[in-house]
């Protein structure tokens, strides 16, 4: 353990609104902070060095909103009955997926989804695990996962009452006992996870509620992704499922709300004014024929939702999309999406993931990106948007660790990682086979 230096790159900042300066970043290993930054910065004598001449060294890039437990959905075969609407979706789909997990299947799943991560430069995850069949302990062994990549990540069990009696407790029990236990943990904490209010009993949400309460710790929800949650929630609840969270003192800063794609105006002005993060997932809301979420006002962040981890294609598909045939969001909004997805997950650490900075956490992506054109601070998000995609990254370190060097994974072995991962999605298309 020592200090390491970076240098002869271009440090970027900031994904928005940074600077683009050449210069060195001198990293401390043991605490995993960036020590200095800058182009007056140079490396010192007994610094590991590290040249890294004509790469853009960045900010860590994380993603908002996730399922790693989707990792072996894959390539599967399509579900026996064709779904007409988001809710069949996830009857046939997702939610024959999920209850095929085992604790098994939940570990490949993980490694599987965080070895994909890690290639694309990924170095933290909000993740929204589901697995009916496997709920206690379940975070525990992502975590394993997660520790043995050395990613940083917020975990949580997404609270449903939609398989019996007992499984809203159970999934309350496991937020409860994995958030206890990681308040200190160098790289995962965790948050209240709830699948989408319209599946969640009035008992269970005031469990919930209970809970972000007693932990203050946020609330990771659906909400709105599909216009049937507004009119399931009236069907079954007599209320909308904004008003079943705000009669709970639920939508509080910080809070994580995903999608939101059918809030009213007058709900999305609500959440602005209650400073909550609002998750948005392009390519899976285009996927699932939901709908466009309103972008143009809000504490937006970017999420894949399970379609992989490429956080820089759904910046990319986030600004096609909203070109297409509305009022489109700033030029670059995704940018500034994408850095507020790394506020999301520092937010859990009281840390700065989302600029380097002396102080902020080394958690670093490099991309070994040869601009056609000039490239300044001020054109960055042009490069993003029309040409720098993910096969531009070379490195990461997550806390002052090299995750991946040189495209290489250096914390586990990936080939095998991979190997592990086949076999374990053949078992669990055999059981999902069985649950059709
Ligand atoms: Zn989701």
């Amino acid at each position: 353990m020592g200090i390491l230096s970076i240098n002869d790159g271009y440090i970027l900042s900031s994904w928005h609104g940074g600077t683009l300066e050449k210069g060195c970043i001198r990293i401390d290993e043991k605490t995993g902070l960036i020590i200095e930054t800058g182009s007056d910065v140079t490396p010192q004598d007994g610094d590991r060095q590290y040249s890294m001449p004509g790469n853009i060294i960045a900010p860590g890039l994380v993603v908002g909103h996730h399922h790693l437990y989707s990792a072996l959905a894959r390539g599967m075969n399509a579900p026996k009955k064709t779904p007409s609407s988001f809710v069949e979706t996830l009857q046939y789909l997702w939610w024959v997926l999920d209850r095929a997990l085992d604790e098994k299947t939940v570990y490949h799943s993980a490694m599987a989804g965080l070895c994909g991560a890690a290639k694309l430069g990924i170095t933290g995850i909000v993740d929204h695990h589901a697995s009916p069949s496997f709920i206690s302990g379940s975070l525990k062994t992502m975590a394993g996962a997660f520790e043995k990549f050395h990613m940083r990540g917020s975990l949580c069990y997404e609270v449903t009452d939609r398989n019996g009696p007992d499984e809203g407790a159970q999934g309350i029990r496991e937020n409860r006992d994995f958030a206890l236990s990681h308040m200190k943990h160098p790289l995962l904490r965790g948050a209240v996870g709830a699948h989408a209010s319209f599946t969640i009993k009035d008992k269970t949400l005031d469990g919930i509620a209970s809970l972000c309460s007693e932990l203050d710790l946020p609330l990771h929800i659906h909400l709105l992704e599909d216009a049937s949650d507004r009119t399931e929630s009236i069907n079954n609840f007599g209320m909308s499922p904004v008003a079943r969270l705000q009669i709970r003192n639920l939508l509080r800063k910080g809070d994580i709300i995903v999608h939101g794609v059918h809030l009213t105006d007058h709900e999305l002005s609500m959440l602005v004014d209650k400073d909550v993060y609002l998750l948005h997932n392009t390519r899976s809301n285009m996927n699932n024929r939901v709908g466009r979420a309103f972008l143009e006002k809000g504490n937006w962040a970017l999420g894949t939702d399970g379609i992989d981890s490429d956080i820089l294609s759904e910046a990319r598909s986030c600004f096609f999309r909203g070109r297409e045939d509305m009022v489109p969001p700033a030029f670059d909004a995704p940018l500034a999406f994408l850095k507020n997805s790394q506020n999301v997950l520092g937010s859990f650490f009281n840390e700065n993931l989302s600029e380097l900075a002396a102080g902020s956490a080394a958690d670093i992506t490099i991309l070994d990106y040869n601009p056609p054109t000039p490239l300044s601070a001020g054109n960055f998000a042009g490069h993003v948007l029309f040409g720098m995609e993910s096969w531009a990254v070379r490195s990461s370190m997550v806390a002052g660790k090299w995750l991946l060097y040189d495209r290489k994974i250096q914390t586990v072995d990936e080939m095998e990682v991979m190997a592990h991962s086949r076999e374990a999605a053949k078992t669990l298309y055999e059981k999902m086979e069985k649950l059709q």
